[in-house]
């Protein structure tokens, strides 16, 4: 039986993912298994909410927020929990690299979007909902454009992402219904990240 750490959050939850991410874009390059066994990856770091760090679950009363928690040396890939206030919900929007959403905390409505040739945006099937431990994939590939809220008006949800870059970084697009495209990059809401590095704890 495993030792838990009381109170403590199980950062080697999250240090195990990062490091069979980065193991795991060693050995595979085609972005279908990418997205495939990543998927998996993330599923088994949703099972459990135990270890994402108090100060990075914060919700702003503004706007939903995203905290780095990990982004690779070589920004091939970057982990980030996005916390969705009461209500709230992002504009439509692209990434520019694949990406992995795993639901962590609450539930997520998410919209899929694509263009017309000239540009203007149509839905793609319906509203899906995602729910706590449950994985979806957007990329240029399988379909970029896409609008997330919180599936509650009363509570928080959180979702812990996996991109194929360093997203904060990323030069990438809002979009309104007529195509109308505004650029941004869209940085991080903290300043300090998990210490996943430290392995004195008991179960760390
Ligand atoms: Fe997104």
């Amino acid at each position: 039986m495993e030792t838990l750490d009381q109170g403590r959050p199980r950062l080697d939850r999250l240090r195990d993912f990062v490091t069979g991410i980065g193991a795991l874009l060693d050995r595979i390059r085609d972005e279908r298994s990418l997205l495939e066994e990543g998927s998996t990856a993330l599923a088994a770091l949703v099972a459990h909410d135990d270890w994402l760090p108090d100060t990075c679950a914060a919700p702003d009363p503004d706007r939903y927020s995203q905290y780095l928690l990990h982004c690779d040396s070589r920004e091939r890939f970057s982990v980030v929990s996005f916390v969705w206030g009461p209500g709230q919900a992002t504009p439509i929007h692209d990434h520019r690299v694949w990406g992995l959403v795993g639901v962590l905390r609450g539930a997520e409505l998410s919209e899929r979007f694509a263009r017309y040739p000239d540009g203007g945006l149509h839905a793609v099937g319906g509203t899906e909902r995602l729910e706590a431990g449950e994985v979806e994939a957007v990329s240029p590939s399988v379909g970029d454009i896409h609008r997330v809220s919180n599936a509650f008006n009363d509570r928080v949800s959180i979702s812990i992402h996996l991109y194929g870059g360093n997203i904060g970084a990323v030069s990438r697009a809002t979009y309104d219904m007529a195509g109308t495209h505004k650029r941004f990059v869209s940085g991080y809401a903290n300043t300090a990240l998990p210490n996943l590095w430290d392995r004195s704890g008991a179960t760390l």
